[in-house]
């Protein structure tokens, strides 16, 4: 007979990838077309060679030193305030675990990325959605998180370019929240950052209550290593040590993504590349739908009056998979998310949307 299991595990739904049909055209995560750095592969590859990599071995603390001293470099802050962990996801449950406790509240501004809700649930507290303003292409007003806050209010998540609308978050409008809700972490996750015109990252040196997230799955194309960080004040540092599994980014995703970081010609293709693929999709669409404007690597697609199920279906049987955002809480019924991809597939996905 099952067990009974944590009242808040029942609750929780379980997350749904991006589909991955073999052969067909993969729009539905988010990833970088271009793939990895090839400089990543080699130095993983060369690094196998020379026994420097061995899987048999823990990984070890001088690789994260080196990843922290790159990322610290490339994000323009001291490594003193640099975390990593098994990706955002993994970054985000340490912070949830350190800081949310049973009972507590956490703002999520919807709709968003699923995972937010989850590890809050997860934690025995309680998510409070706030609706984003659709007709305003999903902002949400820093009034309306101030209102929703309480004394138990522990953090507030919020995706700048948020997932799935593509907008981003005023960096006036961060230093309001991180002033009127000092007791709260407000969390600014920048895993599309790269795509975007500019970063929240600077105001971790200036409030001690903002922690800015960013990833090597989407720009750096690591998805499938799992290496994401967090730029965090000082203090959090040693408390992030301690509630942190040991050893949770392997070593094949250390090296990898430091040779990632040195590689900026393929940064700045894998940027362009989206950069161009976002116009295009948006100038093509817009005309039969209404497409928001995006600062990520995708664009969110109104495909109303047909349901995003149907549409999703229609391209899926031309062997296309996009995201039905019918899943993400506060969406409605007609949202569909398209990740850029190479031109020849974003001309396909154009071309199977205009023929529905
Ligand atoms: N944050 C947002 C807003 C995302 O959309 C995603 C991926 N879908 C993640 C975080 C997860 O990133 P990672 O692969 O680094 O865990």
């Amino acid at each position: 007979m099952p067990l009974p299991v944590r009242s808040s595990v029942e609750e929780i739904a379980e997350y749904k990838p991006g589909k991955l049909i073999k052969g067909a055209i993969k729009l539905s995560s988010n990833e970088n077309p271009l793939g990895p750095s090839p400089l990543a592969v080699r130095a993983v590859l060369e690094s196998l060679k020379t026994e420097e990599l061995k899987f048999s071995i823990y990984p070890w603390e001088r690789n994260a030193e080196t990843l922290r001293e790159e990322i610290a470099r490339y994000a323009g802050v001291s490594a003193e305030k640099i975390v990593i962990g098994a990706g955002i996801d993994g970054v985000m449950d340490t912070l949830v675990k350190i800081f949310v406790d049973k009972g507590d509240e956490a703002i999520i501004p919807i709709p968003t990325f699923s995972l937010y809700e989850s590890l809050v649930q997860m934690a025995g507290a309680t998510p409070v959605y706030l609706p984003r303003i659709k007709e305003d292409d999903y902002a949400i007003p820093a009034a309306d998180i101030i209102a929703a806050s309480t004394e138990k209010t522990k953090m507030i998540f919020l995706a700048s370019p948020n997932n799935p609308s593509g907008n981003r978050l005023t960096g006036d409008d961060v230093r309001t929240l991180a002033e009127s809700i000092p007791e709260a972490l407000v969390v600014i996750d920048e895993a599309y950052v790269e795509f975007a015109e500019k970063s929240s990252v600077n105001l971790v040196n200036e409030y001690e209550n903002v922690v800015v997230l960013r990833t090597f799955s989407k720009a750096f194309g690591l998805a499938g290593l799992r290496v994401g960080y967090a730029i965090v004040p000082e203090w959090v540092v040693s408390n992030y040590r301690k509630v942190s599994l040991p050893f949770t980014v392997n070593n094949v995703a250390l090296i990898a993504a430091v040779a990632a970081l040195k590689d900026k010609e393929h940064l700045r293709r894998s940027v362009e590349l989206v950069k161009e693929g976002r116009s295009y999709l948006i100038e093509q669409l817009q005309g039969s739908f209404r497409v928001y404007p995006s600062q990520a690597n995708f664009v969110l697609v109104d495909v109303a009056p047909r349901t995003s199920a149907e549409v999703y279906k229609a391209l899926e049987w031309k062997r296309i998979t996009v995201r039905d955002c019918a899943s993400f809480r506060g969406a409605g019924e007609s949202l569909i998310r398209i990740s850029i991809g190479t031109p020849e597939q974003n001309e396909k996905v154009v071309t199977a949307l205009k023929s529905l």
